[in-house]
């Protein structure tokens, strides 16, 4: 079969590796450069790519296209596919065509999608099972190069958007908070939509852990619940399924089949109340694909957050410095806000995907000392705010603004970078924000 991949990327080149070890004849189109490390593993692979733009005369004749989820829909090549009537998957769906026997855990939501993928797979590590998909190595080149019994997938609504049969044996739906909006025509029901792919295929043999508390989530979930069997996780003190999470007494409590367990919130290895979320369905995730519970807790101790998300940098002057570098819209900057028990200098600011800043108001009230906005585009942000009577600085560097931070914070206060917002005004993207910050607080002497 001649397979067309549409984006040079992390999926896009891993839906190659993949075509081409199955025996089929693949190429890869990509209107922007294609990064190096990625040229140089198409060239190792002997697969033929082109760059800085599609030639039709190429892509044509492919009797499958699949598209990276870096691709929006309404990319004129997406449409000239669409057109021409070739059939057109995503990366995800690609992979789970020669990975249907294995045992998938299919992760998404707006926020917490990559720290519960990552606990999820460390909760169930073994030499048979891999952490796949938005985060790490693709879930295609992992089915290319070292199949496993069992993937631990980070999914997108992007990733989503393009299935057909994907079919996980566990699906975790963490929440639906407006987010990406500009590639689901500004609606958030069809963003909805996408999320909810994930239980697409799924049946009673299934598993669909879900947040009861998301208020976006619990509307459309009438529109697509079918016969996977229920898994709900919740902060409130009861249980909202047969099977599920919930809060009593300072503990995480679990029911699962008319087993009870519990872990104490102070063992919890990560703050706010949002991993608590993320704590209970990484352990239900295990339950459901019949991990041992004791096993599972002994593990959960070591887990290592990863990086720009509630990530303390250190303690300078009795200062507390975190990098939220990956809260990119509201929702995960209110938890950030909403987890600091001390007065905070909130850095905020960056690209505006849409974002309704009165959510914040309240919280920002209780705690936040001083914003710094880091930002070519500060205007949304004073306007929100300003009348709170707490002083709003502008800055347009990672230096600048801690050092305008110092300004405000005393021992005890919390500089915290979360900037609700996309970084590619001033920055590469958020990881970049983030080393930038890193390293300008580290830099500060002791
Ligand atoms: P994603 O992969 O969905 O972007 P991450 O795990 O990278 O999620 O976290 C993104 C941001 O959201 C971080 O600021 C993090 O602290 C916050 N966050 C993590 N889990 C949740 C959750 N369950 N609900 C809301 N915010 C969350």
């Amino acid at each position: 079969m001649y397979v067309v991949i549409i984006g040079g990327a992390e999926s896009g080149v891993g839906a190659a590796i993949l075509a081409q070890k199955q025996g089929h004849l693949a190429f890869v189109s990509d209107a922007a450069a294609i990064g190096e490390v990625y040229k140089n593993k198409l060239i190792s692979h002997h697969i033929s790519f082109e760059e800085h733009g599609h030639s039709w005369d190429k892509i044509q004749d492919a009797q499958l296209v699949i598209k990276s989820p870096g691709v929006p829909e309404k990319t004129p090549i997406i449409q000239q596919i669409r057109t021409a009537g070739i059939p057109l998957i995503s990366e995800v769906e690609w992979a789970y065509r020669y990975a249907a026997k294995s045992t998938i855990v299919a992760i998404t939501g707006s926020n917490g999608k990559s720290t519960t993928t990552a606990l999820t797979a460390h909760l169930l590590q073994n030499e048979d099972t891999a952490m796949v998909g938005n985060i790490g190595i693709s879930f295609a080149e992992t089915v290319a190069i070292s199949p496993k019994k069992r993937y631990v997938a980070e999914v997108s609504s992007f990733q989503l958007d393009d299935i057909l049969f994907f079919k996980p044996k566990v699906s975790i739906l963490l929440n639906i908070t407006p987010d990406h909006l500009d590639r689901y025509d500004y609606q958030v029901s069809k963003y909805a939509k996408a999320k909810f792919n994930i239980i697409l295929n799924q049946d009673n043999n299934d598993y669909f852990i879900y947040n009861v508390d998301s208020p976006i989530l619990m509307e459309n979930l009438p529109l697509y619940i079918n016969r996977v069997s229920p898994v709900t996780i919740t902060l409130q003190s009861t249980f909202a399924s047969q099977n599920g999470a919930c809060v009593q007494d300072n503990h995480l409590c679990f029911r699962w089949q008319e087993q009870f367990y519990q872990i104490s919130i102070a063992d919890v290895p990560l703050p706010g109340k949002h991993n608590q979320y993320n704590v209970m369905a990484a352990l239900l995730a295990g339950l459901c694909v019949g991990e041992d519970w004791n096993s599972m807790l002994q593990k959960l101790p070591y887990f290592k957050s990863i990086p720009h998300r509630l990530e303390k940098v250190r303690v300078y002057k009795g200062i507390t410095f975190i990098n939220d570098s990956k809260a990119t819209n509201i929702d995960s900057t209110w938890y950030a806000l909403d987890s600091t028990n001390t007065p905070i200098i909130w850095i905020a600011g960056g690209i505006d995907k849409g974002n309704d800043y009165s959510l914040l108001k309240s919280v920002v009230h209780q705690k936040v000392k001083a914003i710094i906005c880091m930002t070519k585009y500060p205007e949304k942000i004073e306007q929100a705010f300003h009348n709170l009577n707490i002083p709003i600085i502008v800055t347009d560097t990672a230096q600048k603004a801690v050092e305008k931070s110092l300004d405000f914070a005393t021992e005890g206060d919390t500089v915290l970078l979360s900037p609700a917002c996309a970084s590619f005004d001033l920055f590469k993207n958020y990881e970049d924000r983030g080393d930038q910050f890193k390293k300008v607080v580290l830099s500060l002497g002791e």
